[in-house]
């Protein structure tokens, strides 16, 4: 975190938005301040776009007389139910973006028990700032004249970005049971900031747990995403299993939890190897659905392990059950059910498959089939499977990794000699009826398939003349007999 002065802060408002903000609060006579994400993340350095601003007033009035002063350039939008409204300009930065500003009155709240619908009410800039989440998120600087770039930090926010410390402004249960949204904000933070949540924020998380059952699903995924994208995504998710919100929000996941002995046999922790792998892919890409797939490729493991005396513990077929289970999962927490979801399903489905082959000997048609599974995503797909290997075992570690070194040669190698991507058989359905004059049956596909077979394999190369001349043989000890005879 940087230490910012006075002088600092005003040389980090230099744009001259916020002096023009200003000047239009003296005009009319009202405090205006700077709160929020956009203070926060002036000091954690961070990039942040939207720009919210208090006004001890009317927000709605501010931005009416800012947009006069601007003028053609600057769009206002009112929203008179929110009694907030947004005014956005071009970019003073030259980049070819627009910039907002969201401006509210300052505002005290009440809540009822069943809603996280407050009864909202003027108020001071410090019933504003103790309604507001996190401590690091109630910081705020005075853009009037006389006080442009003074820091108002009621509830010890500085303190906390230094230490690195998620915690309420007031009453954590207090906070958390008004607006139980906050309970994944809270984690959300602690994992898109890799701070710690304090440890009484963290017991109210814990009391409060099951009030998230009124947040609708639509904001949960909004803040489960955050977490998935955040640099060290596992923080996330070993919060929501603290706080006991993993088993309300994403049962199937806290499933994967805990350690089953037998024997003296333990098969490993689900959840925390699928973190692991899930922070392993996070270092690579920044691409949310293939976090999801990582987050999602051994969830078929709880219903498909089996205890078995000669072999152990076992999970036999579990990403297939595991690929079932994608689509419900999108559906209740609601992913999107489009093409991104058969991603993962693809992915989940394919999991074990690059580990199958580097694990004996690497042939050309298992690595075909391969490819032509995985299509376009086959990249992704090996990348999601070398985050899989975590095991403890140096030795086990390096083999694995050097055979997935062979798999990926043979990948690129086949890819260079035949784009099997979009690979089809040069041998129709259509050319074997006319060829024996027969009509559709179940030879025509088993000749296809020995067709699939021998160039896969390599044992005939990738054209339609060696294609037809194997089809032929094949079909003559099938006792099938050509039309005319084909030379
Ligand atoms: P980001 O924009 O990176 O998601 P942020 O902190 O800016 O983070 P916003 O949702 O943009 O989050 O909210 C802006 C500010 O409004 C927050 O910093 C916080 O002060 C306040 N705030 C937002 N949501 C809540 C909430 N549910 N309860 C209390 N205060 C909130
Ligand atoms: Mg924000």
């Amino acid at each position: 975190m940087r230490d910012i002065g006075r002088e600092q802060m005003r040389e980090l408002l230099s744009a001259p938005v916020f002096r023009q903000i200003g000047g239009a609060a003296d005009e009319l006579g009202v405090e205006c301040f700077l709160v929020g994400g956009y203070v926060r993340d002036l000091f954690l350095e961070r990039p942040s776009k939207d720009i919210d601003c208090v006004v001890v007033g009317s927000g709605i009035a501010l931005a009416q007389a800012l947009k006069a002063k601007m003028g053609r350039k600057a769009h206002l939008s009112v929203f008179r139910n929110f009694g907030t409204a947004q005014l956005t300009f071009p970019s003073s930065a030259g980049e070819n973006g627009r910039q907002a500003v969201e401006f509210v009155g300052a505002r005290r709240e009440s809540y009822s028990r069943d809603s996280r619908k407050p009864i909202v009410e003027d108020g001071t800039l410090e019933d504003d700032l103790s309604r507001r989440d996190f401590t690091i998120n109630a910081l705020a600087v005075c853009l009037n004249h006389d006080r442009f770039g003074e820091l108002v930090d009621l509830f010890e926010g500085l303190l906390d970005m230094e230490d690195g410390l998620i915690a309420t402004p007031l009453d954590p249960d207090t906070t958390f049971s008004d607006d139980p949204l906050r309970m994944m904000r809270c984690v959300r933070f602690a994992s898109q900031l890799r701070f710690r949540i304090e440890d009484e924020t963290q017991e109210a998380l814990v009391r409060n747990a099951e009030r998230i059952k009124i947040i609708s699903q639509e904001r949960i995924i909004d803040e489960l995403n955050k977490i998935v994208l955040s640099p060290r995504p596992s923080i996330g998710f070993v919060e929501l299993s603290r706080a006991g919100l993993l088993p309300l929000i994403f049962p199937e996941l806290a499933a994967l939890e805990g350690v089953e002995v037998r024997n003296g046999r333990a098969h490993k922790d689900n959840f925390y190897h699928t973190l692991e792998v899930l922070d392993n892919v996070a270092q690579r890409s920044d691409d949310l659905y293939l976090r999801w797939a990582a987050l999602l490729h051994d969830i078929g493991k709880p219903r498909s392990k089996r205890w078995e005396p000669q072999a152990g513990w076992t999970f036999k077929n579990h990403n297939y059950i595991g690929q079932k289970m994608v689509a419900p999962i999108f559906r209740r927490l609601k992913l999107p059910l489009d093409e991104r979801l058969h991603y993962v399903e693809k992915l989940v489905g394919l999991h074990m498959r690059p580990i199958a082959i580097a694990d004996e000997e690497v042939t050309d048609s298992a690595v075909r089939r391969l490819l032509f599974e995985a299509g376009e995503d086959i990249d992704d797909l090996m990348m999601l499977c070398e985050a899989d290997i975590t095991s403890k075992n140096a030795e086990r570690k390096h083999r694995f990794l050097e055979n997935f070194r062979l798999v990926r040669e043979k990948l690129a190698d086949l890819q260079a000699r035949d784009n099997y991507r979009t690979w089809t058989n040069p041998i129709t359905g259509e050319e074997i009826m006319q060829t024996f004059g027969i009509g559709p049956c179940r030879q025509i596909g088993d000749l296809k398939q020995a067709v699939k077979d021998a160039i896969w394999e390599s044992r005939i190369p990738n054209t339609h003349e060696a294609a037809r001349a194997y089809m032929l043989e094949k079909a003559g000890e099938m006792g099938l007999e050509p039309l005319t005879p084909t030379d």
